[in-house]
């Protein structure tokens, strides 16, 4: 196989037929603009430099890689542990809300807003625009607000405004429309920080150069003793290709884990890849869960993390392209991967990151003397409460 990882997207945005920028005409001159400030931030030492220290004095990083002693004999696999849920916050998102955050202070905008589903990208944001001194509105649908009080209440405590947004399902995907809008009106004064390498743009090709500095630290952790196998979960895909991106094309067998929901059959699952096609979603070219009229069908995951009906375009690339390959987990053995972790390593992680843990289980037999890494995306503890709920109905 002859495929390269893209440094970068072409002059289109594009990763192959994938990215690009399906954006309404309004937003065109803002996503030039962020386009330029950060080409020419990333390649100024000084911003390089400002970004690597807050990751290391704020965020907590480089974050460990633990090699996972029981969960290793239990399943005849050599595993190592990408240890995100110690970053702070709980998880990677924090990596890209922080050089967002620094390139919207360099680009002289004194506001962010973000839009969030379960809220975990929504504190993040908060988090980054309190220690940077930035004014801050984050877009949650109102039925989201509902389901996520403690992560509301968080954001409010860190100084953001939580705008409800009721119109359509007052869901995630309204949440980023109506974050849209209002990044229109307003873009002369702020800056939109997309969570996930999705959207059009040049947003996933930041994100992902925010988020890389997982797999960079792995291969100075890790020194020549390369990893057979490395393990993600993938919602819109930002852990995944942080930690995928370093490490392609060395050989290692590269395996994204999309959410299967209740089970691919019943429709109610957020396979892009596995279950998708491609299409236009959120002004990007990628695979999208679609009808037969390219309408936007719901997701559905027991994680939030993963419960988005599209994955970003970069992905779309990996997988045509052979780079990587996706399979998919259910949310009854996400659960059981939970405790799994629980129980052998003593950490309750994130029911997204559960879902890495459960492809390793479960192919167990076939990984029988090869070491594999999984990146543990974050903690459990925003997850306790849905755990409890879930194994009552056992
Ligand atoms: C948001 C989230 C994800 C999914 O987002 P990606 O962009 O696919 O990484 C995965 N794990 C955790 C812990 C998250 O909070």
């Amino acid at each position: 196989m002859t495929s390269m990882r893209l440094d970068r997207p072409d002059a289109r945005g594009r990763f192959g037929e994938f990215g690009g920028t399906f954006a309404p005409e309004t937003l065109m001159p803002a996503l030039d603009e962020l386009a330029g400030a950060f080409t020419e931030a990333w390649g100024d030492e000084e911003f390089v430099a400002e970004y690597r220290r807050m990751l290391s004095d704020f965020v907590g990083r480089p974050t460990p890689l633990h090699l996972a002693g029981r969960l290793s004999e239990s399943l005849g696999v050599r595993i190592l542990l990408k240890r995100e849920d110690l970053a702070h916050t709980g998880a990677h998102k924090i990596n890209n809300a922080i050089g967002q955050g620094l390139l919207a202070k360099r680009m002289g905008k004194p506001r962010v807003i973000a839009e969030t589903g379960a809220g975990q990208h929504g504190v993040a944001t908060a988090t980054a625009a309190a220690v940077l001194g930035l004014e801050c509105q984050v877009f949650m649908g109102s039925v989201d607000i509902e389901r996520q009080a403690l992560n509301v209440l968080r954001m409010e405590i860190l100084g953001t405004e939580v705008v409800p947004v009721t119109s359509g399902a007052g869901t995630l995907k309204d949440a980023v429309s109506e974050a849209m809008r209002e990044w229109v009106k307003s873009v002369e004064s702020t800056h939109y920080i997309i969570g996930s390498v999705v959207g059009p743009h040049p947003f996933p090709w930041m994100v992902r150069e925010f988020q890389k500095v997982i797999g960079e630290e792995v291969l100075d952790q890790i020194g020549s003793d390369l990893p057979d196998i490395v393990v993600a979960c993938v919602g819109g895909g930002s852990n995944a290709m942080g930690m995928f991106y370093p490490l392609a094309g060395l050989g290692i067998d590269l395996v994204g884990i999309e959410a299967a929901g209740e089970g691919i059959a019943t429709g109610r699952h957020g396979a892009s890849i596995g279950a998708g096609s491609p299409g236009v979603l959120h002004g990007t070219h990628t695979y999208m869960l679609q009808d037969e009229e390219g309408q936007v069908l719901e997701a559905h995951s027991i994680s939030a993390g993963l419960d988005y009906p599209g994955v970003g375009p970069e992905h779309a690339y990996f997988h045509q392209s052979g780079l990587a390959r996706y399979e998919s987990i259910t949310d009854e053995e996400a659960l059981d991967g939970v405790e799994l972790l629980a129980r052998t390593e003593g950490i309750i992680p994130a029911l997204e990151s559960a879902h890495a843990v459960a492809w390793v289980a479960r192919e167990a037999g076939s990984l029988q003397g090869k070491t594999v890494l999984i990146n543990l995306s974050g903690r459990g503890d925003k997850d306790v409460e849905q755990i409890g709920r879930a194994r009552a109905g056992r």
